[in-house]
């Protein structure tokens, strides 16, 4: 019989897992998306998107599709699903392996604010600056629409939803960014402070490298813990090896 695995998934480590396993003779795999995302990139094997219902929809969609093993290769900041699929697992008896890419770390000539939350985030900003690269994504901005008297850089993939502060210009790209491209963004609009979370992986990593050349102080949020009991695998070839595929 065929292994079907299921990925939840929405980052670069799911997509690249997506393809080792739909390479592999004999191996199902469906990798699952949220749908925030309106043009997502195309990724091997099946794929469905949208929400489960919770844990209890999730353990259901895992029963109904005969899942053999889940991998929770999602964001790690995407704090719900993480809970509900450690749930889900718990609930249906099917191994769960859960890829979180490693956080980033300051190193010398980084000055970096570590922030709890979007709110702490917000509230150390003013001692820090008035001109805000904001690279948190689209979802919390929110938290950030009080700060009247700074203006804000804000760079989404998607066309922000959230109430804004007032003096906001929006860039929508998609990494990877490039150091170059990186720099000339924080010298072209005068950026003296960057918050970003800590998303880890080298797509989004030049802009660290780029406040650091220009000696800005980045303020980075740190991330939610992973639910109690639960243990992540850095990479793609340890989620592998936790699926019992070793080896190409
Ligand atoms: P979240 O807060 O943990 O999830 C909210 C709800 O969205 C979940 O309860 C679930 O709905 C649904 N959901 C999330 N991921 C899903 C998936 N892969 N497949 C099916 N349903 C999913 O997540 P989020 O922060 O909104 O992020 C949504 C997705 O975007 C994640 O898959 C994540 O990998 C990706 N992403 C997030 C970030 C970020 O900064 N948060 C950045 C890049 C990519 P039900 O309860 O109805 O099942």
């Amino acid at each position: 019989m065929s292994p079907h695995v299921l990925i939840l998934g929405g980052t670069t480590e799911a997509r690249r897992l997506a393809a080792d396993l739909a390479a592999r003779p004999g191996v199902r795999v469906t990798t699952s998306l949220a749908g925030r995302v309106s043009r997502p990139g195309p990724l091997d094997g099946e794929v469905r998107i949208g929400g489960f219902g919770g844990a209890d929809g999730l353990a259901d969609w895992l029963r109904g599709h005969e899942v053999d093993a889940v991998v929770d290769a999602t964001h790690p900041f995407a704090e719900s699903i993480t809970v509900n699929a450690a749930r889900a697992a718990t609930a249906t008896g099917i191994p769960a392996v859960v890829l979180r890419r490693p956080g980033w770390r300051p190193g010398p000539g980084d000055h970096w604010h570590d922030a709890g939350s979007l709110t702490a985030a917000a509230e150390a900003l003013p001692g820090l600056g008035r001109r805000v690269f904001l690279t948190t994504g689209r979802l919390g901005l929110a938290a950030f629409a009080h700060l009247t008297d700074l203006h804000f850089v804000v760079r989404s993939v998607e066309p922000p939803e959230a109430t804004l502060p007032p003096h906001t210009e929006v860039i929508l790209a998609r990494g990877p960014f490039t150091l170059a491209e990186e720099t000339e963004l924080l010298r072209a609009h005068r950026i003296d402070v960057l918050v970003t979370k800590d998303s880890g992986g080298e797509a989004t990593a030049a802009k660290l490298t780029a406040a650091r050349h220009l000696r800005l102080p980045v303020v980075v949020v740190r991330r939610p813990p992973l639910p109690e009991g639960v243990t992540a695998v850095p990479d793609v070839t340890a989620a592998l090896g936790r699926l019992g595929f070793d080896g190409p």
